[in-house]
């Protein structure tokens, strides 16, 4: 493990005091001179080797500190494939990301895996709890690479559970909880280390019509003028709830949409 304490990162983004109000913080990184939080530059995606397969194709995309942004397209148009690639899960065949003006291809595995840690919260449609630990457990695990005494880790875990409104599930596993709450679970893992980024993948996919509007009423209170928001779906009643919304056709970007009735 590097010894660089976790609150100065060596990319440059400024940290907020977990679970603290972002908007308190004077920003000195991205946010503050306007620079994209996430920037992809003529991005490509291919797979295979025989047969190639674009799952992008020269995409660029700037997404903005408080932006809170939906991807829409129809299933194999590289949606997943450009999340993957937004939350340096993956890398661009070519192209540059940028995360807070650094280039991620430059960066070494730790550096990257950090960056991902500290910065992004993930999302997932099938939640992706880990079975055999409680719902404090699996929210704790996001903060389990931090140098955080057990006791402070588990503080904060707790804290992202009440905030969700899970404090009394706090010691079921996922198989006792509704998939509402394991998403909240999810979403409580996603938040507990105060991210820059929250990134998820059709993430009221496998919820009931009242889970999933109450998880999306979870995610507008998440937004932030430091935070950017990414959510994809396939579903248009849940990509209405976002300002901006951008459609992927094809491994490509064909619409990129500013929607003034949605409030800010
Ligand atoms: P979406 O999330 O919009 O459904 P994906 O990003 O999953 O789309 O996939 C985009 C395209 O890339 C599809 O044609 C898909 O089959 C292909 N693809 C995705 N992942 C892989 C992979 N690991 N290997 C080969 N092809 C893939
Ligand atoms: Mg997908």
């Amino acid at each position: 493990m590097s010894t660089q304490p976790f609150d100065t990162p060596p990319y440059g983004v400024p940290r907020t005091d977990p679970l603290g109000d972002p908007r308190t913080v004077a920003g000195s990184g991205p946010s503050a001179n306007g620079e994209a939080l996430l920037e992809l530059e003529s991005v490509s995606r291919v797979y295979g080797e025989e047969v190639e397969v674009y799952a992008l194709r020269d995409v660029s995309l700037r997404i903005l500190p408080g932006e809170f942004m939906s991807i829409v397209g129809p299933s194999g148009s590289g949606k997943s494939t450009m999340l993957g690639l937004l939350g340096v899960l993956d890398l661009p065949t070519a192209g540059t990301i940028r995360i807070a003006g650094q280039d991620v291809s430059t960066l070494d595995d730790t550096t990257r895996s950090k960056l991902r840690g500290e910065s992004i919260g993930f999302v997932f449609q099938q939640f992706h709890l880990i079975p055999h630990l409680t719902a404090l457990g699996n929210v704790e695990t996001a903060l389990l690479y931090r140098d955080i005494r057990p006791k402070d880790r588990r503080e904060r875990a707790h804290e992202a559970l009440s905030q969700l409104g899970l404090a009394a599930r706090a010691h079921h596993r996922p198989v006792q909880m509704s998939g509402g709450e394991q998403q909240r679970v999810a979403l409580a893992r996603a938040i507990v280390t105060n991210p820059l980024m929250i990134l998820a993948d059709e993430p009221t996919g496998a919820l009931d019509s009242a889970n999933a509007a109450h998880v999306l009423e979870i995610f507008r209170s998440l937004e932030s003028p430091q935070r950017a928001v990414v959510m994809v779906t396939h579903d248009p009643t849940v990509a209405e709830t976002a300002r901006r919304k951008v459609s992927m056709r094809d491994g490509r970007i064909v619409a990129d949409e500013l929607r003034e009735d949605v409030p800010a």
